[in-house]
């Protein structure tokens, strides 16, 4: 067996070239649809190279570390896929949720990214390019997925609590749509204690421990919901598709928590959720959510399951009973 493994997959793409198509694309966090030509993705990450051994220690130059980086910088707003029966542009949104999967802080653009993707790609069956494409992206969100509420049975009475109008987002939401599992509300609670406890999230509670009147920030929008009720909301939000109001919810089991993170409270829109992953508080909820055995839908920031045991992400829990 070979100690290193470099190997070229075809031509190794000119690093001025790409560079050239980094700074004339740019790769900040728009919501619009690039207005440039499509990008032939497979042409931009198959001819590559991989960048660690066996043991995950790099084993490739600086230049093909910053070669992975550049082409992480164009896809993370550029890759075009589909999710949810809807096209998709680049992987940015999720950039703070893959930071945290792959234990690290640095942005798509950066060396450390490419190499610690490279290290998970290597321990996952996949070529550890360092490049997140296609087959990568679809690996971790399978992982994710994976790790949610899998019984989507509707939650029976007697495991529902009802919680006062103040601990929601809207205080005049009707008692019948204040409903939260017992177990989740508890969760949910100790979750609440800590951010109250973080200086930097500036959360205005009482001495109570409860959230002040006019704080908004992880205020419940949404928890419990009747089949009856999200059809209702189905019929409302026609264009919602199969990613954003599911016919099979997660919120008839009680344990699904919709949280006020910012903008606009559950608007799918690049630009809205494009601001609600840079609030401190959604960025708090993605590095502390799964102490509290809560874990997202990396597509709605707001949306955080209960799913009864904190554990690694990379290490699903398992299904509930
Ligand atoms: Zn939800």
């Amino acid at each position: 067996m070979k100690r290193i493994r470099i190997k070229l997959f075809g031509i190794l793409i000119a690093l001025p070239a790409l560079v050239t198509l980094v700074s004339s694309l740019g790769h900040g966090q728009s919501a619009d649809p690039p207005s440039s030509a499509p990008i032939d993705v497979k042409r931009l990450v198959k001819p590559t190279i991989l960048i660690i051994d066996r043991a995950g220690q790099p084993v490739a130059n600086n230049e093909a570390l910053a070669t992975a980086a550049a082409a992480n910088s164009i896809l993370s707003s550029e890759f075009v896929w589909t999710f949810g029966g809807k096209e998709q542009h680049g992987w940015y949104l999720y950039t703070p949720l893959i930071d945290s999967f792959l234990g690290i802080d640095d942005g798509p653009g950066s060396n450390a990214f490419a190499l610690a993707l490279a290290r998970w790609q290597e321990t996952n069956g996949l070529k550890p390019t360092g490049v997140l494409d296609e087959d990568s992206l679809g690996a971790i969100i399978l992982k994710w997925q994976d790790a949610r509420i899998k019984n989507r049975d509707l939650a029976q009475p007697e495991q529902l609590v009802t919680v006062s109008a103040a601990e929601f987002y809207d205080p005049e939401r009707l008692e019948e749509l204040r409903q939260v599992e017992k177990t989740t509300y508890a969760a949910y609670k100790r979750m609440l204690a800590a951010a109250l406890k973080e200086p930097s999230l500036h959360l205005a509670h009482n001495s109570d421990g409860t959230l002040a009147s006019d704080e908004k920030y992880l205020k419940i929008i949404s928890a419990f919901r009747s089949r009856e009720y999200q059809e209702k909301l189905r019929r409302q939000s026609p264009h919602a598709g199969r990613a954003g109001l599911a016919v099979n919810s997660p919120h008839f089991t009680g344990r699904a928590l919709d949280l006020y993170v910012g903008g606009d409270p559950v608007e799918t829109r690049d630009a809205n959720r494009a601001f609600q992953i840079q609030t401190p508080v959604y960025r708090w909820l993605v590095r502390n959510a799964g102490r509290f055995g809560f874990r997202p839908y990396f597509y709605e920031p707001w949306h955080w399951e209960y799913v009864g045991e904190a554990t690694n992400p990379n290490n699903p829990p398992k299904a509930l009973p």
